[in-house]
């Protein structure tokens, strides 16, 4: 495995790093988590750069990059680094969904938005009743006089605020077994909102969408009717391999920001970092960030080798192996900073509250267990 990167991705990266430093932007975060605003700016600089056109096929504006995933793990790795929030750009890569299983219709209303950085959309499974057990959800649809009447409540839905567009997922209310998505308008009479407060990721929102009679006409089914469980389910892989990128690159920010203050504090004659005790969890870092990195390039040069296409056990444990270990790291970094990663206006405490999250949104630890055992015989290739 060579997880080198070429000139042209090199340079492309090079380019992140710079706008990275271009300014200050740890003011900027700071103030839109406090605010629980979505950083727009900072998101439409990253678009500037063609963020949201590396996952593209060339066919609808993509780079047309030789590996696509190697190339995003490498930028996400340098934005993490910088403390940015790149949990909220998940979806900006997953426009390569929207044209594999939208109609033109769909995917002209989502492309409109190529470039701007705007939230567009995302989907919707989870209900009050159901989460992990996704099949339990009992959101409906039902044709009457040549519509579709949609009903039902879904709930910790990312993004919701923000976005224009909502796939959501129903069962028949004839057939209870087939389940199909739809491509929601979020300004359809019948949609409403209930904002929900949470302990990190605070730059997106989350919300309880209350769906009453949302009226559909058939081109607004998302995919394929019957398919909208296998559909949902496809794009889990490769956002757990991101949820994973994302916590590994924030999880080095931490590390720096702890070496730093260990290597100047001084406690008892000496810097922290002379002290046996913070020498060892300066070690377990440096072996958590080492195999975090190892994994996820790997799985990213194995989904560029297979069209893009994350393994299902690999990607699970991606996330949960690494969205642990990278929160493991933060909670040592704090530990060795004392008082002022508790106390102060630090960015330590931000990054410790978002990775606390992503152990249960995005699937919980314990499906990862469970996905990961299942394929294990891919999740691990000698
Ligand atoms: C911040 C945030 C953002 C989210 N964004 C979205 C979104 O955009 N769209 C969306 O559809 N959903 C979203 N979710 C929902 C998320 O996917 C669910 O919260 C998650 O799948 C867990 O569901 P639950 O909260 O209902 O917990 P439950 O499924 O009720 O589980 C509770 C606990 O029991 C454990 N458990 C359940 N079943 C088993 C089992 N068989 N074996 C062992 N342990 C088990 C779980 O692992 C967990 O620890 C989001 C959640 C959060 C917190």
């Amino acid at each position: 495995m060579d997880y080198s990167l070429t000139e042209l991705q090199q340079l492309i990266v090079d380019s992140y790093r710079d706008y990275m430093e271009s300014e200050n932007w740890e003011s900027y975060f700071a103030a839109c988590d406090e605010a629980h605003e979505y950083p727009l700016r900072w998101v439409k600089g990253l678009c500037d750069l063609g963020f949201d056109q590396i996952m593209l096929p060339e066919s609808h504006g993509g780079l047309g990059i030789d590996q696509p995933c190697l190339t995003l793990m490498a930028i996400y790795e340098v934005l993490g680094r910088f403390g940015a929030p790149t949990y909220v750009l998940y979806q900006l890569a997953g426009f390569a969904t929207i044209i594999r299983e939208g109609t033109q219709e769909q995917i002209d209303k989502v492309m409109a938005s190529l470039g701007t950085g705007e939230q567009i959309w995302n989907s919707a499974c989870t209900e009050p009743g159901a989460g992990s057990d996704v099949a339990g959800l009992q959101t409906t649809y039902q044709r009457r006089d040549g519509k579709i009447y949609l009903n039902g409540t879904k709930t910790f839905i990312t993004s919701a605020k923000g976005v224009k567009y909502l796939v959501v997922m129903a069962r028949n209310a004839d057939e209870p077994d087939v389940f199909t998505e739809f491509f929601v308008d979020m300004g359809l009479p019948g949609v409403s909102l209930s904002p929900l407060t949470k302990l990190g990721l605070r730059m997106d929102s989350c919300c309880e969408v209350y769906l009453t009679n949302v009226e559909l006409e058939e081109k607004d089914i998302f995919g394929t009717e019957g398919n909208g469980f296998n559909r949902g389910v496809s794009d889990f892989n490769f956002e757990r391999w991101l949820v994973g990128a994302c916590d590994y690159g924030i999880a080095i920010c931490a590390f720096e920001d702890a070496m730093t203050y260990a290597n100047t504090r001084v406690a008892f004659g000496r810097p922290l970092s002379r002290f046996q005790l913070n020498q060892m969890k300066i070690s377990d870092m440096c072996i958590r960030l080492s195999n975090m990195k190892n994994m996820l390039y790997e799985a990213a040069w194995n989904a560029d080798r297979s069209g893009g296409e994350f393994n299902a056990a690999a990607a699970a444990m991606c996330k949960y192996y690494c969205v642990n270990a990278a929160f493991a790291v933060v909670d040592d970094a704090m530990q060795i900073m004392g008082g002022i990663s508790v106390a102060s206006e630090h960015r330590i405490n931000r990054i410790w509250r978002d990775l606390r999250v992503d152990r249960i949104s995005g699937g919980t630890d314990e499906m990862m267990v469970l996905a990961t055992s299942k394929g294990a015989s891919l999740a691990y290739r000698a």
